[in-house]
This record gives structure tokens, C-alpha cells and sequence, in this order.
């Protein structure tokens, strides 16, 4: 367990790409665990949060500097539970949001990082908010989203969650289950519709098919200004590797290709790349 993020690691009882039934680990598994607004800090960090919170005054003369950016970053996947001990989840690892995060601190950003259940290592300097469900992802994001500059959406939320979760283990009867999903309302669209016109909005995009098409709609549909999409398609695709190729999509026709290289250097890029365009926005 690295700094407080819960980290359990995600057995699948199927090895399909996509959204799949996982079940836990041999090893007790507690029920979902409710949301950890606002942890309080561990002492280590209290002397880094203090220079923190000079950090984050907010409306600073050169509050648009790229080096001034306050960015809220969500990652990893959610879990959705149908009984306390097994959940409906998807195989994101949450790598290239916390190379995200990395890169975005090493650019001078403050950065607040809301992780689902990953096995990763805290970024250095970065506040990280873990969360299980997308309900948790959702109040958490939206509790950090108002001072944001940046908002870089790249968890992999579930699509659909269980319309209802058993309070207790449900038992093996040597029959088949069914169960009703709903669909989980989409953070990033909700978020849009808060936004303030000054905020800068990244969304993700994993697509199979179509990717660049599929990809413009969302950016459109989603109210957002600029789109990373990726393809998991195959044993290749992105979900998991250290490797990743975007294409970045923007409004007014913006493209542009990153990688294929390691997630650290394409983040590094892509910071680059949302850096620029927030200077621009701001200059014009
Ligand atoms: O619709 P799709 O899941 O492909 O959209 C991907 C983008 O939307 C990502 O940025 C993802 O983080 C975000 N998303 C969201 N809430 C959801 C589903 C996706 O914010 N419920």
C-alpha cells in the first residue's frame, strides 16, 4: 500500500478486453469502501502541502502561466458492486493518468489526482484521492473541479453499474445469475455543464474502431476542448502497456499525433501539448 491509495490487484474471471466480472482475491476483500473526501494528510506531506497551499491561492496575476496550473486528473478504473464482495469493472491500470500527474508536477502544476483501485505508486508532490465506484469519483471530482484550470478526465469509468447491491454475499446455487445494470451518469459531461469558460477540458477516448470519428463526437458531445484517443484494440491496445500512441483532437480542427512511445514521455507531451493551448486561448 503506497501513501494511503487503495491498491488491490484485479483478478479476472474472464480475459475479455472490456467491461467484465471480476472477482476478488483469495485474500479477505472488504466491501466497498465509502469515499475518502479530502483525506486528512499524513504528516510526511504536511510540510509539502503547506508550500501547497501557498501554491493554490487562487487568481493569481499569473494564474494562466503554464506554470501556475492547477490540474485535476482522474484515473484508473471503478468498481460497481452487485454484493459486497464482487463488482463489474474494466482492465484500466491507471498508468497514463499518473504519468499524467507526474508530468503535469514536473511542468510546476499543482496537481490533484482522483485514482480508482490501481497498483501504482503515488506520484511525488501530487495529492492523490482514492476512490472505488464512480458515485466516489464523481463527488470527488466535482469537489476539486471549481478551482481547477485543467481537468484531464482519463479513468476509465464504468458504463454501467448494478441497479441494486446485495448487502450480503450472494451464494452459488448452480444456476445462472442476471444482473440489471443502469448507466452511470458521465462525470466529464456533468462537470462540463459547471464549467467556467476559462477552464480547460481533456477528455480520453479509448476506442476499437472508428477512432479518430468516434473520438470527435465524444469531444463534442462531452463539451470538451481537447480529445486523447487511443486504441485498445487487440493484445496491443493501450489498457495495461507502458507504450501508448494518442491522437490528440481539438476544436478548430486541432490535431496531433503523440508517440508511439513509453506513457511517460507521451504525458510529458501531452502536457506540452495543453500547456500551449491554454497560453494561446488565454493570449487571444
Ligand atoms: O464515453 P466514453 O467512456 O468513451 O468517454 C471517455 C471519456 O469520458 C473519458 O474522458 C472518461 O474519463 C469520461 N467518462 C466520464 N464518465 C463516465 C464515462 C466516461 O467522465 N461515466
Amino acid at each position: 500500500m503506497a501513501g494511503g491509495i487503495n491498491i488491490r490487484s484485479i483478478h479476472s474471471g474472464f480475459r475479455s478486453p472490456f467491461a467484465f466480472i471480476v472477482f476478488p482475491a483469495p485474500t479477505p476483500t472488504p466491501a466497498p469502501i465509502p469515499s475518502l473526501l479530502f483525506p486528512p494528510p499524513s504528516s510526511a506531506k504536511v510540510t509539502w502541502l503547506l508550500g501547497l497551499t501557498a501554491n493554490r491561492l487562487p487568481q493569481s496575476p499569473n494564474r494562466f502561466s503554464p506554470l501556475s496550473l492547477r490540474c485535476l486528473i482522474t484515473a484508473g478504473p471503478t468498481r460497481e458492486f452487485f454484493d459486497p464482495v464482487r463488482f463489474i469493472s474494466n482492465p484500466s491500470t491507471g498508468k497514463m493518468g499518473f504519468a499524467l500527474a507526474a508530468a503535469a508536477k514536473d511542468a510546476g502544476w499543482s496537481v490533484d489526482l482522483v485514482a480508482g483501485p490501481v497498483s501504482l505508486p503515488e506520484p511525488d508532490g501530487v495529492m492523490v484521492y482514492p476512490v472505488v465506484t464512480a458515485a466516489e469519483m464523481h463527488r470527488q471530482a466535482d469537489a476539486l473541479f471549481g478551482p481547477c484550470d485543467v481537468l484531464i478526465m482519463t479513468a476509465a469509468v464504468s458504463d454501467w453499474r448494478p441497479k441494486t447491491t446485495e448487502p450480503q454475499k450472494l451464494k452459488k446455487d448452480g444456476q445462472g445469475l442476471t444482473i440489471e445494470l443502469e448507466p452511470v451518469p458521465d462525470i466529464v459531461s456533468a462537470l462540463a455543464e459547471e464549467r467556467r469558460t476559462d477552464q480547460f477540458l481533456v477528455g480520453f477516448a479509448a476506442e476499437t474502431e472508428n477512432v479518430e470519428a468516434n473520438a470527435l463526437d465524444k469531444l463534442e458531445r462531452k463539451g470538451l476542448d481537447l480529445i486523447a484517443a487511443n486504441s485498445v484494440a487487440g493484445r496491443e491496445g493501450a489498457f495495461g502497456s507502458d507504450q501508448n500512441k494518442l491522437i490528440v483532437l481539438g476544436r478548430n480542427g486541432f490535431r496531433e499525433v503523440l508517440g508511439p512511445a513509453s506513457k511517460a514521455v507521451v504525458a510529458r507531451q501531452l502536457i506540452d501539448v495543453i500547456a500551449r493551448l491554454v497560453a494561446a486561448r488565454t493570449a487571444a
